[in-house]
Formats: C-alpha cells, sequence, structure tokens
C-alpha cells in the first residue's frame, strides 16, 4: 500500500504574514508539497484568479458546500467564509503527496480534531520577541499602549498550545527555510518510517 502524505497546516495570528510565506514557499522550484486551495466567498483582489488563489463562492454555493460536508474545516472571518475542500486533501494526502493549508487559527483548530496526527505549524509575529526589549528599552510608550501590546502577546502565546512546532517570521527567507526544515525532519520521524521497513519484512 502506498505511504500517505503529511498534512501540513499552516496557521497564525491575524497579520503575520501566513500568505506571503505560504507565496514564497510555493514560489521555490524544490517545494515538493501540494497547496490546497481555498474557497471563499470573499471578492477577488485585483489580480487574483480563480481556481489559483482561491475558489471564489457565493454565500449560498458555500453553505450548501458546509451541509454537504464537503469541506474539512471552515471559519467565518471578517465577514466573509473561508474553507478547505475535504475531497482535495483526502485525495491528494492518499495518493502519497503532502498537502499545506494556510489558514486561520479557528479553522487550524477543527483540523487539528480531525487530523491529529497532521503537522501544525505556528507562525509567530516577531514583535512578541521584540516586545520585551523595546518595552524595557524604550520607556517611551503609554502605560495603556504597553498593556495593549502585552494583551496581544499574550493571547497570541496562547495560540501555540495546539501546534507542533512555532516559527517566527522574523524574515521570509528564513521562515521558508525553517518550514521546510520542519517537513523534512517529520518525514524522518521514526514512527513514520519504522513502519515502511516492517511492512518490507511482512512481505516475506
Ligand atoms: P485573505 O482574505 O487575506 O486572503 O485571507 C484572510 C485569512 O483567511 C488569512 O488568515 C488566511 O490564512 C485565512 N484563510 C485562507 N484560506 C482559508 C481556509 O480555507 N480556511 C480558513 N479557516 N482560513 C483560511
Amino acid at each position: 500500500m502506498k505511504e500517505k502524505g503529511l498534512l501540513i497546516v499552516l496557521s497564525g495570528p491575524s497579520g503575520v504574514g501566513k500568505g506571503t510565506v505560504r507565496k514564497a514557499i510555493f514560489s521555490q522550484e524544490d517545494t515538493e508539497f501540494e497547496y490546497s486551495i481555498s474557497m471563499t466567498t470573499r471578492k477577488p483582489r485585483e489580480g487574483e484568479v480563480d481556481g489559483v488563489d482561491y475558489f471564489f463562492k457565493t454565500r449560498e454555493e458555500f453553505e450548501e458546500l458546509i451541509t454537504q460536508g464537503r469541506l474539512l474545516e471552515y471559519a467565518e472571518f471578517v465577514g466573509n467564509y473561508y474553507g478547505t475542500p475535504v475531497d482535495y486533501v483526502r485525495e491528494t494526502l492518499d495518493s502519497g503527496k503532502d498537502v499545506f493549508l494556510e489558514i486561520e487559527v479557528q479553522g487550524a483548530q477543527q483540523v487539528r480534531e480531525k487530523f491529529p496526527e497532521g503537522l501544525f505549524i505556528f507562525l509567530a509575529p516577531p514583535s512578541l520577541s521584540e516586545l520585551q526589549n523595546r518595552l524595557v528599552t524604550r520607556g517611551t510608550e503609554t502605560n495603556d499602549i504597553i498593556k495593549g501590546r502585552m494583551d496581544t502577546a499574550r493571547k497570541e502565546i496562547e495560540m501555540m498550545n495546539l501546534y507542533d512546532f512555532i516559527v517566527e517570521n522574523d524574515t521570509v527567507e528564513n521562515a521558508c527555510h525553517k518550514i521546510k526544515s520542519i517537513v523534512q525532519a517529520e518525514h524522518c520521524r521514526r514512527e513514520r518510517v519504522q513502519q515502511r521497513y516492517l511492512n518490507m519484512l511482512e512481505v516475506e
């Protein structure tokens, strides 16, 4: 039997740069995983192409997909639906290829419940590690601004609980490199590799 591909989920707080990192990963020729194109009800932005950037749907069409159980996960984000087509994900994984999802955090939580064996990567804003230094060294912000930043940081740190790996988005290049290295390492994990060797013995 063919070995299944790995489900890779990249998520993280809004505005952290998930889309930019995902585009950079898929612009590299040596990237071997497949991007799962999401469905959305938001209108295409300039230059976006249906079936390339997203599958653009009406709210009615999207709700029909939900009813039919055709989405692996979905979420409403800033007034629009976003979701992952389940058939594409399952078929691609079954064919032995890795699938890459770039989704917001509520969707990632649903995927974790359905695919606990997936690889969950949290893209963290560099502001988290910069925060402490800045607060100590500058001392120029008002207490309210400092408190606001601390609250945001606390929520972002709490979100990390669901994930296997945390990658700081300090530069896009570094983040891409780390994500690809994590995927490579995951393929070498004993639990994944050992079974292949055991299967080999059973053939005898
Ligand atoms: P944008 O409208 O900027 O393309 O995307 C808005 C947010 O939706 C981003 O955080 C992006 O990661 C997320 N997103 C894109 N596709 C999906 C999806 O299929 N499911 C979920 N849950 N979020 C998605």
